[in-house]
């Protein structure tokens, strides 16, 4: 399963794997997307942000995991 982490920007869940980069800022795809179009001027027409997102129980059920295998 895909790390999941958190969002500085929103404060909402991610997959890892899916966070995106946009002028130094790592975000997730919601966020890209909403920088995005406040770059640009413009509607961010491509649909290779959509898809499933990670909820926050699955970011918790993840963080208690970690926590009981001790990774942490
Ligand atoms: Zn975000």
């Amino acid at each position: 399963m895909d790390k999941i982490v958190i969002c500085k920007q929103c404060g909402k869940p991610e997959y890892w794997g899916e966070m995106r980069w946009l002028s130094g800022r790592c975000t997730c795809r919601n966020c890209y997307k909403a920088n995005w179009q406040d770059e640009n001027h413009c509607l961010y027409t491509w649909d290779d942000l959509d898809g499933k997102r990670p909820t926050m129980k699955e970011y918790q059920e993840q963080q208690d995991e970690r926590y009981r295998n001790g990774k942490d």
